[in-house]
């Protein structure tokens, strides 16, 4: 696709971005469906945030937003989907016929997606342990609850944490657990990874799975060319596990399908993530 003075320009807005994914995720989904727009990584200072985010919507385009602005993004907007509502936090936004600023946390959807695809069905009446409170967790809680899971465990390492995001996002059934060792003997249907423990090859799995009574599927949504502690521990109990490669994935198409208005080349995405080299 040649660029020219039509072509749309999204952007990936945060600090830092020189590691992330998405320029050639998107860059090989725009080439797949032959849209004419082209996906560039902008380290972003917080007080130039609302500048980017409203003059590229303004002028057709839009974007990604990741750390440590997707809480802010949220704020900026116009128009907050549902999921940012929820979650307080913003991952994609793009401008409107009006000049309003829309924005939607796209990876609740893609969280959803990818647990679909991996459960082979929803997480309906599901007993669930979610590891981590941070934005990961918060879009995978929203996403848990709305699909209508039984219970939710919810165990930080920061205690006061996770009662700030149960109390935002989960409702009656979100319960809090203190300390890990309360979580010896129950029983799960899924356990959800989703803290930074694992980002480094070698880090530690953040449950012990063999002191669980079960644990019916493992999901980590970190995602990299390692194996993570966490799918290790889970594997070595014999339980079925998976990597956040493809909630990876279904965020970015969630984002195309929000910007473009079709259907995302998943396969394409794919392609480009299990090319692309370590760094
Ligand atoms: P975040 O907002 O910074 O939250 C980090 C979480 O990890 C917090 O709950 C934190 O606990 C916990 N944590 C950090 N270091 C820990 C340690 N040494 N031991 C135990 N817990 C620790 O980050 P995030 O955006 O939620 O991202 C979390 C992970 O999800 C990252 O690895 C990220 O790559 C992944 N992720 C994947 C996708 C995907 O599409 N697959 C999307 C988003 C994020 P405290 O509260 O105690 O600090």
């Amino acid at each position: 696709m040649t660029l020219t003075a039509a072509t749309r320009v999204l952007t990936l807005l945060g600090d830092p971005v020189v590691h992330s994914a998405s320029p050639e995720l998107q860059n090989a989904a725009f080439r797949a469906a032959g849209v004419d727009g082209v996906y560039v990584a902008v380290r972003c200072a917080p007080d130039d945030l609302v500048g980017f985010m409203r003059g590229l919507a303004r002028a057709g385009g839009g974007g990604n937003v990741t750390l440590p602005h997707k809480e802010k993004a949220a704020s900026i907007l116009d128009v907050r989907s549902d999921a940012v509502r929820r979650t307080g936090a913003c991952n994609t936004f793009w401008g409107d016929e009006e000049g309003r600023v829309r924005g939607d946390n796209t990876d609740v959807e893609g969280f959803r997606r990818a647990l679909g695809a991996f459960l082979e069905g929803s997480a309906e009446g599901a007993r669930v342990l979610l590891l981590g409170a941070g934005g990961a967790a918060r879009a995978a809680l929203a996403a848990l609850v709305e699909d209508g899971v039984e219970e939710i465990l919810l165990y930080n390492r920061t205690q006061d944490r996770a009662r700030a995001v149960a109390r935002r996002i989960g409702g009656q059934k979100v319960r809090v657990v203190p300390v890990a060792r309360e979580l010896e003997g129950e029983d799960f249907d899924l356990v959800v990874n989703a803290t930074r423990l694992g980002l480094e090859p070698g880090d530690p799995s953040p449950v012990d799975f063999g002191k669980l009574s079960r644990a019916g599927a493992a999901m980590d949504l970190i995602y990299g060319h390692h194996t993570t502690g966490f799918v290790e521990a889970a594997e070595a109990e014999g339980i079925r596990a998976t990597h956040g490669m493809e909630m990876l994935v279904q965020q970015g198409a969630a984002s195309f399908e929000r910007w473009w208005g079709k259907d995302a080349p998943v396969d394409a995405m794919r392609a480009a993530i299990a090319e692309r080299q370590p760094g």
